[in-house]
């Protein structure tokens, strides 16, 4: 029998030669597909292998997402298929991570006895440990089966931080350019757990917990690693990022080491460091990474919240070119009304100021945003400033959701959900195609220009799809609207260039193969704009551009949802 050892956050390793097999499955967000990854590290490290497909699985995993009904109905739908696996007599494992997992808690075992086990998004590092108890325990009768986490909503709050196993599972990540997606070396670093913020629509504060802050040491060190190990972009995660603030010598332990802390208040924002208070802000995250991490090539972040991005934040991303020009600030109605109902706690005039000076200190950034139609009494007039605030704006692209009313909300007990689904999605409709019309706009005030692109797809094959109706962003129909958030960072599909296009030449492999030639990749912008790059009759290099390549391309033309161009030069030795 081969030994037992002892994992990296001190759990029962499986046997290697007989791991079993995993499927894990990510629905939602970012902060989703970090936490998958983290899983993912955490579980291979202690023997465990991954499968692609589910039915070859000896333990299915769910990571689910409870931020509006369409996500957590397709979750629901595949635990009837596994359900329906396990009665027919197969033997697997089903696990629900996530916010569902939290959230739902009991009444989830109740109504789907197939479901082994529970883990919410603050208890991943209990994983292994759940996982374990799950197959040790098998035979016995399904109440001692059960592995129950979750159920411990806002647990940092009250949770020494020294005891916070969940620091220790973000910095026992090792990045895996071999992982499906890593290709183009792109990487989450989350620097904020949870929210405070409680708008009145969401869930986020409840699932995820109360607002939690990483010490910015460990950042920069994750930051320092991911690089070392062939990174070329880092985004930074957190519900409301220019929110990040971590106050030194609160929380430290054993041999001085920082630790994580719960978020200030929002008074803190509005008042000066008191002296004495020695404060890593935002901004100073960001400098830090930036000098402290010259390798790194590019470095963004999501989400800002439009109340407190303070020009220190605008300034230190001038005065850093490495730093994306792109802000993802959800502006969620143009109405005063509706946005004080929400709880966002700013008003239109406060969102167009703040992109104001936005374009004023960054006139090359790129805005983009999400927006909710059909809140509780949201009126023709009330949408009418939505519409107004979108036209008013540049922004590449917004998600556009319909409201869902989400259990456990403010909102849900608070107001009726009075505006007819029908009407929501007449709203829905209209803002999409004011959208089209100003991405439209943005895209092509760009023709002419020559930018830098990561590249993160290249192909030599004749399966590319149509740019326009192919892009990750319209499969889901997300950057015009109601697809998963967090879509824009989804894999780019090739587009095929149009009819007026050079004949094709092949890339490298093509070259090789001495196939019919045609090339193309795509990539994006640092403001997030997705090129589609035309190789044809370009010098050699070109012809090998692979993803994570940074090159300069001139853009020669535009479609609401992308740019198209021909590469002028490699833009530095990333590769
Ligand atoms: N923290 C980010 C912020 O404050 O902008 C957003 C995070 S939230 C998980 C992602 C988006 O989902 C929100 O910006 C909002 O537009 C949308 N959303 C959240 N709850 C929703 C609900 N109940 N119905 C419809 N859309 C919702
Ligand atoms: Fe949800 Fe508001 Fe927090 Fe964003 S800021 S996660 S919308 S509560």
């Amino acid at each position: 029998m081969e030994k037992s050892r002892s994992g990296r956050l001190g759990y029962p390793v499986v046997p290697m030669s007989q791991g079993p097999t995993v499927y894990l499955e990510t629905f939602g967000c970012q902060m989703n597909e970090l936490d998958s990854e983290l899983v993912r590290g955490q579980l291979r490290s202690l023997g465990y292998r991954f499968v692609a497909d589910p039915a070859r699985a000896d333990v299915v995993l769910y990571n689910t997402c409870s931020v509006r009904e369409q996500a957590e109905n397709k979750a629901y739908s595949r635990l009837g298929l596994i359900g329906m696996r396990k009665k027919a007599g197969e033997h697997v494992i089903l696990g629900v991570l996530g916010c569902m997992a939290e959230r739902d808690g009991a009444d989830m075992l109740r109504r789907f006895p197939q479901v082994d086990l529970l883990c919410g998004p603050g208890e991943l590092d209990r994983l292994p440990a759940l996982l374990d108890n799950v197959r040790r325990t098998e035979g016995a009768s399904r109440e001692e089966r059960i592995a129950l986490a979750g159920n411990k909503s806002r647990r940092s709050a009250t949770l020494a931080a020294a005891e916070d196993q969940l620091e220790l599972l973000d910095l026992s990540r090792a990045f895996d350019p071999a992982a499906p997606g890593a290709d183009h070396r792109s990487a989450y670093v989350r620097i904020t757990r949870g929210c405070n913020k409680f708008c009145t629509y969401c869930v986020v504060p409840n699932t995820r917990g109360a607002e939690v802050h990483r010490p910015p040491d460990s950042i920069v060190d994750e930051c320092k690693r991911l690089v070392d190990a062939g990174v070329v972009e880092i985004t930074l995660l957190g519900q409301t990022v220019n929110h990040y603030r971590y106050t030194h010598g609160k929380a430290v332990g054993v041999e001085g080491v920082e630790l994580p802390q719960v978020g200030p208040g929002l008074s803190a924002f509005r008042s000066p460091i008191p002296a004495g208070e020695r404060v890593t802000t935002f901004a100073e995250l960001l400098r830090r990474i930036h000098d402290e991490v010259p390798a790194l090539r590019r470095l963004r972040f999501v989400t800002s919240y439009p109340r407190d991005f303070g020009d220190d934040i605008l300034d230190v991303m001038a005065a850093s070119p490495r730093i994306c020009r792109y802000i993802h600030a959800p502006a969620q109605s143009g109405s005063d009304r509706i946005l004080k109902l929400m709880n966002r706690g700013y008003t239109r005039g406060e969102y167009l100021e703040f992109i104001a000076r936005v374009t004023e200190k960054l006139p090359d950034c790129t805005i983009a945003g999400d927006i909710i139609v059909g809140f509780p009494t949201e009126t023709e007039a009330d949408f009418e400033e939505t519409v107004s605030l979108v036209r008013a704006v540049p922004f590449k692209n917004n998600f556009i959701f319909k409201y869902s009313p989400r259990p456990g909300t403010t909102a849900i007990t608070r107001f009726e959900d009075d505006v007819p689904t029908d009407v929501k999605k007449l709203r829905n409709n209209i803002l999409l195609d004011v959208q089209s019309e100003v991405s439209a706009r943005v895209h092509a005030s760009w023709v002419g220009k020559t930018v830098e692109v990561l590249v993160e797809s290249s192909e030599d094959d004749s399966e590319a799809a149509d740019a326009d109706t192919q892009t990750s962003e319209s499969k889901t129909d997300a950057s015009l609207g109601a697809g998963e958030h967090g879509a824009t960072r989804a894999t780019i599909a090739l587009p095929q260039f149009g009819a007026q296009n050079q004949p094709r030449r092949s890339t490298a492999s093509g070259v090789a193969s001495g196939r019919a030639p045609h090339a193309r990749c795509v990539g994006r912008t640092q403001g997030d704009l997705i090129v589609a790059i035309d190789v044809t009759g370009t010098p050699d290099w070109a012809m090998t551009l692979k993803p994570g390549s940074l090159i300069s391309v001139e853009i020669r033309g535009s479609a609401p949802l992308l740019l198209r161009g021909r590469p002028v030069k490699t833009a530095a030795a990333a590769f």
